[in-house]
């Protein structure tokens, strides 16, 4: 058993901070024990000199990285990341892992690498440090979509299992390719449905995936209870992903009325992705960036940030997800920047940010026992040195972790 106090705690769940928090947690078990004020939990450690009471100024749940790809990528050079062994991007991969995990990210979502199921399995086996892993493993494309090589000849592309994605056309190839992810044990399918922005010759605005292939991946995911989640940029592949039943929305770079209202009847969750397309603007031609991803965020940047600002004025649920990869450019590690966006950038509340990374990016895996403390959660805590709610940089001033109870050693 542990005692942590905090000057300001907060829970993850829809409630107020609690100020003088407390939480108890039981390593044995890695469950939160019970949660609440220092008044009303008793203190355990008064009566057992064997139970460990610290203080800090402040306490959240673990945080979450929505949307990340662990492939241990260290170019931004597309050519790069087909032509170098999934062994190399594993090992690298591994030590990405631990600089996720020491930002007090104890919880990620990979959606779209060879390496994440290898990965999450080492982790869960104790192999190796590092978060959660929830992962996908290569995602989904069409043909000549934005998870094809476009730079390649077909045939090396499509007689190929390496890479980022596979492809997959029409409703019949579309369900197969769904069930040999499952096969593999996936915990989420990611489909594509819009062009992007680092695929040579598509464009975020082009929808990508027919209705009728959109709901053979959602059938069969939805059977055996793990989420879809598609890349969708521009309201057209939105909109097909959102009818269509896929649970998140990644990237959405515009959103129309019509976007909105299809959010609220389908309750998905929407994952942004600022930070990818921030380090691309800012930085993205010092590091190898082909001159068509460059062209195509600058055109998108503007309609991306108001397009989160409006989903934020509508309700709708926001989830953190950086789009990181592994280079210096977008390394893992720096994960928090995603929540200085939400707040600097887009103008959310502090609170609201630290449960777009907590109870809400959690809506995005099928789980229900992490994002949130409370009693039976996991106990996966981030002690901070300074209170997030007046800054939310103070992410980045880590005290301790917790993983399912366990001391994480940074
Ligand atoms: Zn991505």
């Amino acid at each position: 058993m542990r005692v942590i106090d905090a000057d300001v705690l907060v829970t993850g769940r829809d409630e107020p901070p609690i100020e003088d928090g407390r939480i108890v947690i039981d390593e044995a078990s890695g469950q939160v024990e019970s949660v609440g004020t220092q008044e009303d939990v008793d203190d355990p450690s008064q009566a057992n000199g064997d139970v460990a009471h610290e203080q800090y100024p402040a306490v959240t749940p673990g945080l979450i990285d929505a949307h990340l790809h662990l492939t241990g990528a260290r170019s931004m050079d597309p050519m790069q990341w087909v032509i170098e062994s999934s062994e190399l991007g594993a090992a690298r991969a591994t030590a990405d892992l631990r600089d996720i995990l020491a930002a007090g990210f104890t919880s990620v979502r990979d959606v779209g690498s060879e390496t994440g199921l290898g990965l999450r399995d080492a982790v869960d086996q104790g192999a190796i440090p590092g978060p959660r892993i929830y992962t996908s493993g290569q995602s989904i494309s069409q043909t000549a979509g934005h998870g094809d090589s476009h730079f390649l000849p077909y045939d090396w592309v499509a007689d190929s299992d390496r890479g980022i994605g596979t492809l997959a056309d029409g409703p019949d190839e579309c369900r197969k390719e769904a069930r040999k992810r499952i096969r593999d044990g996936v915990d989420v399918l990611k489909i594509m449905t819009t062009g992007g922005v680092l695929s040579e010759k598509d464009a975020p605005d082009q929808s990508q995936f027919t209705d009728a292939e959109v709901q053979a991946f959602v059938e069969e995911a939805h059977r055996v209870g793990i989420p879809v989640a598609s890349h969708a940029q521009g309201a057209p592949g939105i909109k097909t992903a959102l009818r269509n039943g896929v649970d998140t929305i990644e990237h959405g770079f515009y959103l129309d009325e019509e976007c909105i209202d299809l959010f609220e009847e389908t309750d998905a969750t929407f994952v942004p992705t600022l930070s990818i397309m921030h380090r691309l603007i800012e930085h993205g031609a010092d590091h190898g960036v082909p001159e068509y991803g460059l062209e195509k965020s600058r055109e998108a940047s503007e309609s991306h940030f108001e397009a989160v600002e409006r989903a934020y004025e509508a309700g709708i649920p926001i989830a953190t997800g950086t789009d990181f990869i592994g280079p210096e450019l977008v390394p893992h590690g720096e994960n928090a920047l995603e929540l200085e966006l939400l707040a600097n950038e887009v103008g959310m509340d502090e609170h609201d940010v630290l449960q777009s990374a907590t109870r809400i990016a959690a809506r995005t895996v099928p789980d229900d026992d992490v994002g949130t403390l409370e009693v039976g959660s996991r106990a996966d805590v981030l002690a901070l040195g300074s209170d997030p709610l007046e800054d939310v940089s103070a992410v980045r001033d880590v005290e301790a972790v917790w993983k399912d109870g366990t001391a994480v050693g940074l």
